[in-house]
């Protein structure tokens, strides 16, 4: 059944470029969570106490003011399930798309509420109703370890988000915190880029098994009907597998 999901302007529709070939993405991120092994936990444990960022609880970056969208981790979907399935929705970037319409994500986000900017379904007075339970994205926010280019075109790392432009800087925060934290910051960059690989190899392994093949123009198609709010048939990866969104329940090997 086709669904609605991420009506309003939240998706950017990349022209004409075509994809680059599955094995050739797959490969690329893998070398990229190799650089993330490699990055000592000592060294990230001093950027963040160099940075000493502390936050003021503002609530901008529950807003898409800040962020476009949160996406999730499988066990963040499995906790949020349980919470309240309908803040679930898919990521508001399919990557892919069958000579059938069908469009795919890699995952699910948050879904938002409101328009200009839209604000977390769990944000309520400028607070988080599920603070304790909070997604993976956000107990590690703003810190990150990400390899992007600068405008020279050179990789460099960011370890922290929006850096002056939030909370405050220099505080103190306890050697211990900073490990922590560290640890918990690539275990996330960890967690996420796996689930990047996996989902690609499972499209690479449905498509073959289906005999589907990537439509680009039926998926620029497909974006256009999401930026107007109109019905698409989307196929989400969730825990392995690719579910057909809207879905009643979850339920896949492996997990109870
Ligand atoms: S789950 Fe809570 S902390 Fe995370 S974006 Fe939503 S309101 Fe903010
Ligand atoms: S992390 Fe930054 S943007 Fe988010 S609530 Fe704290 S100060 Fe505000």
């Amino acid at each position: 059944m086709p669904g609605n999901y991420n009506s309003g302007k939240r998706i950017q529709i990349p022209g004409g470029i075509l994809p680059v070939p599955i094995p050739y993405r797959v490969l690329a991120l893998v070398q990229e969570r190799n650089y993330l092994f490699q990055y000592p936990i000592e060294r990230l444990a001093r950027d963040i106490k160099a940075a000493g960022f502390s936050c003021e609880q503002c609530g901008e970056c529950c807003t898409q003011h800040v962020t476009r969208d949160i996406f999730l981790l499988d066990r963040d979907v499995t906790e949020l399930e349980q919470i309240d399935p309908d803040s679930l929705e898919p990521a508001p970037h399919p990557e892919f798309c069958d000579q059938h319409g069908t469009l795919y994500t890699s995952g699910y986000s948050i879904r938002m509420k409101g328009k200009n900017p839209g604000t977390c379904w769990f944000l309520d007075k400028n607070r988080c109703r599920i603070y304790d339970r909070r997604c993976s994205i956000c107990r590690i926010y703003p810190y990150m370890l990400r390899r992007m280019r600068d405008p020279g075109g050179k990789f460099r790392w960011r370890r922290v988000s929006r850096p002056g432009k939030h909370g405050h800087c220099h505080c103190d925060i306890p050697d211990e915190e900073c490990r922590t934290l560290a640890r918990e910051v690539k275990e996330y960059e960890n967690a996420f880029l796996t689930q990047q690989i996996s989902f690609l190899e499972t499209i690479q392994e449905y498509f073959t098994r289906h005999s589907l093949v990537h439509d680009h123009s039926k998926y620029l198609k497909g974006l256009l009907r999401i930026s107007r709010g109109s019905p698409v048939t989307v196929r989400v990866y969730d825990a392995g597998e690719l579910v057909e969104y809207p879905r009643n329940t979850r339920v896949s090997p492996g997990r109870s």
